[in-house]
């Protein structure tokens, strides 16, 4: 008896040494592991022990295991045990609990207000058997208990304090920056210093920017573990024992206020248990990074809202002040250019069903290839009126094509398509989800302008065209010839007048009169083509001017037309015609040049019809 008091008091007084000593020392319960095993040896000649202990619901968790020992502690689940717990101090190993081999006995060791449990599996020995029928029994496993207790506490006070201040530091560090790479690589080197023996892994959902120099595996909802992926749907962490990897698994959720950005994968061996603290920790860890990472998205992606809106407003802004539809598209070519890079572009117009490629195009588009890609794109708004965002073309024409990203987005004006505009390029998913939203804003806050210049210059053909003959109008002639009269080195101006045309009118009818204006026409604008304007200057009298003409020229362009028209009308009439010629030695005022004509027509109507007078200055007028 006087024996196991004495050794009793042995003992305690090593446990309060090493409770008293080294209190900076971070490997307390190795420690305490070791001098209990000693202790089991020296005084109870146990020769094989192993100390474990659990930390909430979880499993077995060993402190100190000699190599040569191979226990499955993942099998032995606190709720085996717990009943012994509260009942029971120490306990004989039975059958089922078999495969613990060596060891014979389990001592439980509980501190009342406390989640932590201890269990020391012994290889029991004649000399244990004798004092584990003592009275001192008691006395024994009470005071490893508090000592467990004890160092417990501290360990875990020191730890906490330990990581909490580097979350700190990190957190500090987090408000200072908006770098989402500075802030993930800081996430990441704080986890390895404190688990220098783990891996991790960051997985983030695909919509995170690409430029960034980190290892980053992307999270595919196809291929990733459902451990990760309940991870990420439900925001809680998982563990897995991935046995195909050999490894344990935690998952943590990257979330902030909003969502859920990612997982952080701290990888273990497979039978090592996270206690609650590291997963505190590392959740808390994930947490404030997730939060960062979240101000520094937002803060980006406000920045991104305001340039995008900038270009689009600057774009309107500039498409107005346009006057032709060429420089329209040039202009959004080089808008799209610079902003999307693609490696090829084009803007394609509709007019009545066609669809033309303007010249807003790259060489690319100038070249049969592409007419893949066009007709492709035209087939698609046969049926719908929506964009297109491709990421491998080839994939969805099922051969190789050389470009494989493409936005197609469609110049939409009241429900109508007035054209689009494609990009490409080589590379597959190329073009963000971001570019293809922002360039479907831009073509659309620009297709008003377009639509509005189209109208406009349709309305502009209008007013200057005649309905009947389509010749010009006389207001579109007024402005023509007064801006050559200004600008040109020379120009004729030919007057014409059908002879006894209310003779026409009045044999064949109105109808018949009006053709002869249309065949007219069309004779005039066959002999003039570009050289100059033929327009109807009113009734039955019809003009020509001709720029940049010597006057030989002149004349025969007018014997010409006095030859031909009997030809060309049916029934046949004849015309007078009036003849002005200038040039830059003496530039005619605007408004004389008519009366000239006039003059002119006027003489060759006085001389018998059927036939063209040049003015000059000696003609009498009417
Ligand atoms: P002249 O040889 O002197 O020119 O004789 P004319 O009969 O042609 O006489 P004038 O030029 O004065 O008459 C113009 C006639 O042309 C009057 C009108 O009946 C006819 N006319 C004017 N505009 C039109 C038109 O748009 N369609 C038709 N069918 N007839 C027109
Ligand atoms: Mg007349
Ligand atoms: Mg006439």
């Amino acid at each position: 008896m006087i024996e196991y008091s004495k050794r009793l008091t042995y003992i305690k007084s090593e446990l309060l040494d090493l409770c008293t000593s080294s209190v900076n020392s971070q490997n307390r319960f190795h420690e305490y592991a070791l001098l209990l095993q000693t202790h089991l040896k020296q005084y109870f000649y146990i020769d094989q022990s192993c100390f474990l202990f659990y930390e909430g619901e979880a499993a077995l968790k060993p402190f100190y295991v000699h190599s040569s020992i191979k226990v499955d502690y993942q099998q032995l689940k606190k709720v085996y045990l717990m009943s012994y717990f509260s009942q029971q101090k120490v306990v004989e190993i039975a059958n089922k609990l078999g495969g613990f081999s060596p060891f014979t006995h389990m001592i439980f060791i509980k501190e009342n207000h406390f989640d932590k449990y201890g269990v020391v599996f012994i290889q029991s020995s004649p000399e244990w058997l004798t004092f584990s029928q003592s009275d001192f029994l008691e006395d024994f496993i009470n005071c490893i208990s508090k000592v467990f207790y004890l160092i417990n506490e501290q360990m875990e006070i020191r730890q906490h304090e330990n990581q909490y201040r580097k979350l700190y530091n990190m957190t500090d560090l987090f408000h200072s920056t908006m770098d989402i790479d500075f802030i993930l690589e800081n996430m990441l080197i704080t986890i390895q210093e404190n688990f220098p023996n783990f891996d991790v892994e960051l997985i983030l959902s695909n919509d995170q920017d690409r430029q960034t120099k980190l290892q980053i595996k992307p999270f595919d909802y196809l291929s990733e573990r459902p451990t990760t992926i309940q991870a990420f749907v439900s925001g809680e962490i998982t563990i897995e024992q991935a046995f195909d990897k050999d490894r344990c698994l935690l998952n943590v959720p990257i979330n902030g206020r909003q969502a859920i950005y990612g997982i952080l994968q701290v990888s273990a061996p497979i039978s090592y248990v996270f206690s609650n603290a590291q997963k505190d920790f590392i959740r808390l860890l994930a947490h404030t990074s997730g939060n960062a990472l979240e101000n520094a998205k937002l803060y980006r992606q406000s920045h991104r809202l305001i340039r995008d809106l900038q270009l689009i407003n600057e774009t309107s802004h500039h498409l107005n002040k346009l006057l032709t539809l060429n420089e329209m598209f040039l202009f959004l070519q080089k808008q799209v250019i610079q902003h999307f890079q693609p490696m090829e572009l084009c803007f394609v117009l509709k007019e009545g069903n066609e669809y033309n490629i303007t010249e807003a195009a790259t060489n690319f588009f100038k070249t049969e290839e592409s007419g893949f890609y066009i007709e492709h794109v035209m087939k698609h708004f046969e049926g719908s009126q929506d964009s297109l965002f491709i990421a491998d073309f080839s994939r969805i024409v099922g051969t190789d094509t050389p470009y494989k990203s493409m936005m197609v987005v469609p110049m939409i004006v009241e429900q109508r398509i007035n054209g689009f505009c494609i990009v490409l390029h080589q590379e597959p998913y190329y073009f963000s989800f971001d570019s293809f939203k922002l360039m479907q804003s831009l073509i659309h806050h620009s297709s008003l302008a377009i639509a509005n210049l189209i109208l406009r210059n349709q309305l502009q053909e209008m007013v200057n065209q005649d309905y009947l003959t389509k010749l010009f109008a006389r207001r579109y002639l007024d402005r023509f010839v007064e801006s050559s009269l200004e600008n040109d080195r020379s120009g004729m101006f030919l007057l014409i007048d059908i002879d006894n045309f209310k003779q026409i009118n009045d044999t064949y009818g109105h109808q018949v009169g009006d053709e002869i204006l249309v065949q007219m026409g069309n004779l005039l604008n066959k002999i003039i083509g570009t050289r100059g304007i033929c327009a109807r200057w009113g009734g039955e009298e019809l003009a020509i001017y001709i720029p940049n003409i010597s006057e030989d020229e002149a004349v025969n362009i007018a014997t010409e037309l006095l030859r031909s028209i009997p030809e060309a009308t049916n029934p046949k009439v004849t015309i007078s015609a009036g003849l002005v010629l200038w040039n830059h030695e003496h530039r005619p005022e605007f408004h004389s040049i008519f009366l000239q004509a006039d003059t002119a027509l006027y003489n060759a109507k006085e001389n018998g019809k059927n036939q063209v007078c040049v003015y000059s200055e000696w003609m009498s007028s009417p």
